[in-house]
């Protein structure tokens, strides 16, 4: 008899409140209900991988062991090409370690202080997985991006991180100047997010 896997209870691999909500109001409108790491007292693994795929599947695994759920990661960070794509993996920690949103920011737009605006283009990276407790089936990951370009200074009060200061020409908004439902329909965490769920509804269907 063929078992199918179970991903309709998921814990949530990661302590960012920024992402949770994201996460939990992308996949809860998909059906899947979605129970923070936090909630289960599990603390965040260490991100020591140096690939975004890496650091999720790190992320997932340390949280599906110690919960016994499916766990859903997403490792994501944003890519400058004037920077040769820093700030990359260390997106959360580009200022130093506890850096705070706006002082991430803040050393952006110094460090591209003198980068003309046709030269400012960046991309939003995302990867996402989902590992089963004991690798009970094969691991799904998925990575998707955003492309726009960073403004000289932050628009918009919405999101978190570096939304204030990425621009979609396409949408003519900054990510925070966006409604969640803008954002998601355009994001790399939406598009890797519904990409990951079709590829699950993919399995338990084949
Ligand atoms: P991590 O995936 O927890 O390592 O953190 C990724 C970091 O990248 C976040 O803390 C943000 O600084 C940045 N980041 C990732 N996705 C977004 C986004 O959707 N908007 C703004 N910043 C983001």
């Amino acid at each position: 008899m063929k078992v199918s896997p179970d991903f309709s209870r998921c814990v949530l691999a990661s302590s960012n409140l920024g992402k949770l909500r994201e996460v939990a109001g992308i996949l809860g409108a998909l059906g899947i209900e979605i129970i923070a790491q936090s909630e289960l007292a599990i603390e965040g693994a260490d991100e020591t991988g140096s690939t975004f795929i890496e650091n999720a599947l790190l992320k997932a695994r340390h949280a599906a062991s110690l919960a016994g759920l499916p766990a859903i990661a997403d490792d994501s960070g944003l890519v400058v090409d004037a920077l040769d794509g820093r700030p990359g993996v260390r997106s959360a920690r580009y200022a130093g370690a506890g850096a705070s949103d706006s002082q991430n920011i803040e050393k952006l737009l110094e460090e591209l202080h003198d980068v003309p605006s046709d030269q400012r283009q960046a991309s939003f990276h995302c990867a996402a997985v989902l590992v089963w407790p004991d690798d009970a089936f094969e691991p799904i990951i998925v990575q998707e991006k955003w492309c726009g370009v960073i403004l000289r200074e932050p628009r918009g009060k919405q999101g978190f991180g570096y939304d204030p200061v990425f621009f979609d020409p396409g949408i003519g908004k900054s990510a925070a100047e966006m409604t969640s439902a803008e954002k998601n329909a355009a994001s790399h965490r939406g598009k890797a997010l519904r990409r990951l769920v079709r590829n699950l509804q993919h399995m338990t269907a084949a």
